[in-house]
């Protein structure tokens, strides 16, 4: 009998360290709950947490209680598919649907519970600080503060804020803190704006199958095209699901931004340094949460380069052993395997240097 059950240790020739796994508190399920209860409450954000916060269906009740678990069932789970570390993110849509004094509290707060459960488990967990850009200036700080007090490895923002993208030059402290800590911002999706959603959520097309990614994949081309980079160009950024779909789009991208600026149809679209697949290749970080599919990884390892691509789970959305197999099982050469797996996130979020 042969057992193929991932192991935890590196025996492997690498560790595996997931570097896209959510968890919650219960004061951000009752903040939700609060804001959910509002009159005109926003459809994107009700449609995503009034889904975990009230079903009583099997699947949104066995993650809700695995967000809130950081420490004996999250690591039970870590050790029955060969996790050896997670990094953290406080799931979406986090503290950015909430009015802008409670969203820095919480925030605040938050990332105090998290570095404790570093502190408990320093060698299972790392995290990303939660922000609330709703207050740029106040981000920035509490960036600043995850960073350097509670040796936390960057920040998640979990897309749009309320309809506002961080290409908008009011959220430029934010990305200024980033590159001045040389730590990366993860941009993760969440509920679509109220602007966007309509022929989504009439489709049932609006979460994770696909709205998602339209969402944050515009989210990271704003970033991109209003020149962050340029200004910032030592930001990392980092996405999700195989790059939220832009390394497939790199060619069309490319060809068409250069015909619009020059075009100057425009005002917002002016020129930039480099190509849109410049700055994927220079700034950009993408892991491969759920999108454990051989084609797209190595597609992204072959466009991006194997230094780019960043393995991650998803965990509880995502919680699959077959999914671990995949990746170990993938058809590149040891080295490319172990930065997947290891040394790119090692790099990227700065793990054993704070
Ligand atoms: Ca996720």
């Amino acid at each position: 009998m042969t057992d193929d059950t991932p192991r935890t240790g590196g025996s492997q020739g690498y560790l595996r360290i997931a570097t896209e796994e959510a968890w919650a508190t219960q004061d951000l399920f009752d903040a939700w709950d609060r804001k959910m209860a509002e009159p005109g409450a926003d459809p994107g954000f009700v449609g995503l947490a009034g889904f975990y916060t009230a079903s009583q269906a099997e699947r949104p009740q066995n993650i809700k209680r695995r967000l809130l678990d950081l420490g004996e069932e999250r690591i039970a789970d870590m050790d029955a598919t060969g996790i050896d570390r997670q990094l953290l993110l406080l799931t979406a849509p986090g503290v950015q649907v909430l009015d802008t004094a409670e969203g820095v509290a919480l925030a605040r707060s938050t990332n105090d519970v998290l570095a404790d459960a570093i502190r408990r488990h320093p060698d299972r967990f790392s995290g990303l600080a939660a922000i609330a850009p709703q207050d740029p200036a106040a981000a920035a700080e509490e960036l600043r503060r995850g960073v350097t007090e509670l040796g936390l490895s960057g920040a998640v923002v979990n897309s749009h804020t309320q309809g506002r993208y961080l290409s908008d030059q009011e959220y430029w402290p934010i990305f200024e803190a980033a590159e001045a800590l040389d730590v990366p911002i993860y941009i993760h999706p969440t509920g679509l704006p109220k602007d966007m959603i309509r022929p989504f959520q009439e489709a049932g097309l609006d979460g994770a199958i696909y709205g998602f990614g339209v969402e944050t994949g515009l989210h990271l081309l704003r970033i991109i095209t209003a020149g962050v980079f340029d200004r910032f160009p030592k930001l990392r950024i980092v996405v999700g699901h195989a790059g939220e779909a832009l390394p497939f789009w790199l060619f069309r991208l490319d060809h068409m931004h250069a015909a619009t600026v020059r075009a100057q149809r425009y005002e917002s679209m002016k020129p930039i340094k480099r190509t849109i697949s410049e700055y994927m290749r220079e700034n950009v970080y993408i892991t491969t949460s759920g999108m454990a599919w051989e084609p797209a990884i190595r597609f992204c390892q072959d466009v991006l380069g194997a230094d780019r691509v960043l393995y991650a789970m998803d965990y509880p959305y995502q919680y699959e052993v077959d999914e671990v197999r995949t990746h170990d099982n993938l058809g590149v050469d040891a080295a490319t395997k172990k930065a997947l797996y290891q040394t790119n996130a090692e790099r990227v979020f700065g793990l054993g240097s704070r």
